[in-house]
């Protein structure tokens, strides 16, 4: 027998998360070292020392099961933002909160909402529950969160998930639109506010969503200590918001999600603020030397405020291959209906370096 066929159907027309290649992979394939791993906007300079010494501390523990209440974790955060510990949710990364909060507050029959072009796990997690998602058109690649307010207002929609800056396309909605929007929206339709790269955000256009959560119940603001905090394979992320919301949250998620090793690395990368300032900078000057470089190739890009950026490019698939040939790994951005586009994550000086002129050499092939 079939035995996809035992699975619902929506669960038999999920198009699977198509993740970054990893170095192992193409070294396994090609043969070849001294790869390059631009593709899934990781932190260049690792993690912060004192979260990697953090982490080691932990292993000693290891075989006990974690806190599964992440006290530790939980009141550290709650004290840096300024809420209470039961507005504090943790996740096994923030994709785990995405899924929780499609799982908690969605069924079959009822719809959510994102962007065309937004994060590719949205539409995975109300798929996954049986719900009905609404890919609301982008305007100039980003959100149109009035036309996303519309579509959610008109066709009854419980959900909005809003990544903000936006991946793949390193787009940005300004906090006085997000807070108008907040006060348009009524209040029985949650927004998940994914801010999974705030912490890149150029100093003039930060906001503070967290001082948002008293006057709208239903927002869900979500981060990670995957990208700026370089902590990407322990998994873990966090939601800040109402404690009704997070009560509904704890329901559904394992009782243990986040490990002992991931809780106490977050625990000291939160306190290194320099690490965070430093990795920021470093952004900022990598993401110049891209933007800078894409330009002088006569490519078009998408201005992006996080540590990415998507460039356009004639035959993305192939010139996607030839940068593998070439020892750099960049993601295509096809399944987000940019098939004529490749995103590339900011890396250390001399990784952007390889990853121009790799380009530049794909790109003088394509002529020849
Ligand atoms: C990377 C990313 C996340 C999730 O990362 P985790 O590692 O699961 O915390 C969430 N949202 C967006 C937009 C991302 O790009």
């Amino acid at each position: 027998m079939n035995y996809s066929e035992l699975a619902p159907s929506y669960i038999r027309a999920i198009a699977p998360y198509q993740p970054g290649k990893p170095i192992s992979e193409l070294e396994r394939e090609l043969g070849i070292t001294g790869i390059v791993k631009l593709a899934s906007n990781e932190n260049p300079s690792g993690a912060s020392p004192r979260a990697v010494a953090a982490a080691r501390a932990a292993l000693d523990e290891i075989s006990l099961y974690p806190d599964g209440n992440g006290y530790a974790l939980k009141n550290a955060l709650a004290r840096r933002y300024g809420v209470s510990f039961d507005q504090v949710f943790l996740g096994n990364g923030s994709n785990d909160l995405l899924e929780l909060a499609a799982r908690a507050f969605l069924t079959v029959g009822d719809k959510a909402v994102y962007a065309d072009h937004a994060f590719a796990v949205y539409p995975l997690a109300i798929q996954a529950v049986g719900a009905t998602g609404i890919s609301v058109p982008a305007k100039d690649y980003g959100h149109d969160v009035d036309a996303m307010r519309s579509a959610a207002v008109k066709q009854g929609a419980k959900l909005i998930f809003i990544a903000n800056p936006n991946n793949p396309t390193g787009t940005f909605v300004p906090g006085a639109v997000l807070l108008a929007f907040l006060r348009a929206l009524p209040a029985n339709i949650l927004v998940v506010l994914d801010e999974a790269y705030n912490e890149y955000l150029p100093e003039e256009c930060r906001y503070d969503s967290v001082k948002w959560l008293g006057e709208f119940p239903n927002l869900i603001i979500s981060r990670t200590f995957s990208k700026a905090y370089g902590l990407a394979s322990l998994r873990v992320g966090y939601a800040l918001g109402n404690s009704q919301v997070m009560d509904m949250l704890n329901r559904v998620r394992q009782p243990f999600n986040v490990n002992s090793v991931a809780q106490a690395a977050a625990v000291a990368a939160l306190q290194d603020t320099d690490f965070v300032q430093q990795t920021f900078a470093l952004n900022r000057r990598g993401m110049k030397q891209i933007t800078d470089g894409l330009a002088a190739l006569g490519l078009a890009y998408i201005p992006s405020v996080a540590n990415f950026v998507s460039f356009k490019i004639a035959d993305a698939a192939r010139i996607y291959r030839r940068l593998l040939e070439l020892g750099v790994i960049v993601r295509p951005v096809a399944s987000y209906a940019m098939p004529e586009y490749l995103r590339v994550s900011i890396g250390l000086e001399t990784e952007n370096g390889k990853f121009l002129s790799a380009l530049q050499q794909a790109l003088t092939e394509n002529l020849a």
